[in-house]
């Protein structure tokens, strides 16, 4: 079991929620744990209830500590500030409804592209007993709500990114996956002739997504990024292929709203 501390690092960047708790959002801080530190726990802009360090992480060590704990910032029936502009089935803003846990991972863009370092065993180990007590405070977390800032905040976020581990988390019980001999069939059917865009926007948008009804191509290869950044991270071009898909009509057909 990992330890929780609710008391080392607290958070004065919250404020009250409106709206009951119906998702949870991982994120990645994007720089080391003091500087994930300072932003979130001694700063005012930005918050999140929990922060899991990574323990390969010098300025963890540097801070004091050499087991792996989880830093709980904010109190869950408060409202943190992680998500900013963000929406997914129908709902906007999602800080009012949504608890929000940031990792220590220091992705970066180098020369235009994306690095997404591997996230340790132990770190997701800590992640996966947090995320299970919460699910279980909070039964309203469908396997569907539980989702990437990527997810909400479509082209103007990548976190927690390609390295994050969805389908070892979904099967621990956290968060949905399709099941792989549908994703199969479906991509036999799509191999032979592709299904119209707007069909799989329709797709996107039963599924969760927040998709306009006229999106431009720009915002087009960004939600097909961040679809396969959470279901198919070998290739998140933003390009349509049979395999992104056959994997949408997989998830959609295993978890019809
Ligand atoms: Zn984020």
């Amino acid at each position: 079991m990992y330890t929780i501390d609710s008391t080392t690092y607290r958070s004065k960047a919250f404020n009250q929620r409106k709206g009951e708790v119906r998702f949870l959002l991982l994120h990645y801080t994007a720089v080391n744990f003091n500087g994930s530190i300072n932003a979130l726990a001694k700063g005012d802009a930005v918050s999140a209830h929990y922060l899991v360090p990574d323990p390969l992480d010098a300025s963890y060590r540097k801070a004091g500590f050499d087991e792996v704990r989880l830093f709980q910032l904010v109190d869950e029936p408060q409202r943190a500030w992680h998500a900013g502009v963000s929406a997914w089935a129908g709902h906007s803003g999602l800080n009012d409804t949504a608890i929000g846990i940031e990792l220590v991972n220091q992705a970066a863009v180098r020369n235009g592209q994306f690095v997404f370092p591997a996230y340790p065993a132990q770190q997701i180990a800590a992640l996966t007993q947090l995320c299970q007590e919460i699910l279980q405070r909070y039964p309203a977390i469908s396997p569907t709500a539980v989702l990437a800032h990527s997810d909400v905040s479509i082209g103007r976020k990548s976190d927690p990114g390609a390295a994050f581990p969805w389908q070892a988390l979904h099967q621990a019980g956290i968060g949905a996956w399709y099941e792989e001999a549908r994703k199969v069939h479906y991509q036999a059917i799509f191999a032979q002739q592709m299904p119209e865009l707007a069909q799989v926007l329709d797709r996107l948008r039963q599924y969760g997504y927040s998709v306009p009804e006229q999106p431009d191509d720009a915002f087009v290869r960004g939600v097909l990024r961040a679809f396969q950044l959470h279901f198919r991270p070998a290739d998140y071009s933003g390009r349509l292929d049979s395999e992104t898909a056959a994997i949408l009509y997989a998830l959609v057909e295993r978890y019809p709203v």
